[in-house]
């Protein structure tokens, strides 16, 4: 696992000489996280809160297992939790971005909160948790129905990043829960 994690820094850095734009930039700061959660153990993933001037206004990883474990502390989660502690202002009117497509939990926290867009990088067929708003209870589906959900266009290079972490997530996932 240590090599894989020790790859993955050196694709993140070409990346980062590579970037282009500011949706780029975006990404390396979803990466760069998402990676310091692997170093500690945790699940790859990075979300970020941006407001409308596209303004950073909260990036979280996730911490379900590491340094206790916490259940619910997933990385959408956690960066609504901080935008909301910290009374960032209006969630309605700030995009967020997810290297990972939002689980299932983490969907119904997004319908929640109010957050009208949101982008994922790497769809997530076994685990993702935005088709099952379709057929959610109402108060759920009428919610689902005002976010725009969207898979981020990225480069060859930011998928790969994208799938590598997702592929360490899993080995770790697996071996959390000895499946
Ligand atoms: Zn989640």
């Amino acid at each position: 696992m240590l090599i894989q994690i020790d790859k993955l820094q050196q694709q993140i850095e070409r990346f980062k000489k590579n970037e282009s734009s500011s949706e780029d930039q975006k990404l390396v700061t979803l990466f760069e996280h998402a990676l310091l959660a692997a170093q500690e153990g945790n699940y790859p993933v990075a979300a970020a809160i941006f407001d409308s001037n596209d303004q950073l206004q909260s990036v979280s990883t996730n911490r379900y297992f590491f340094p206790k474990p916490l259940s619910g502390a997933h990385a959408e989660t956690n960066a609504l939790d901080d935008f909301e502690n910290q009374e960032k202002g209006d969630v309605s009117e700030c995009s967020m971005i997810v290297s990972l497509e939002p689980c299932l939990m983490c969907t119904s926290r997004i319908v929640l909160s109010g957050i009208r867009k949101v982008g994922y990088l790497l769809p997530d067929p076994a685990g993702g948790g935005i088709d099952t708003m379709k057929s959610a209870p109402d108060d759920f589906r009428l919610l689902a129905q005002r976010i725009e959900f969207y898979q981020i266009k990225a480069s060859q290079q930011a998928l790969e990043i994208a799938r590598a972490l997702y592929e360490l997530g899993e080995q770790i996932w697996k071996k959390h829960y000895s499946l």
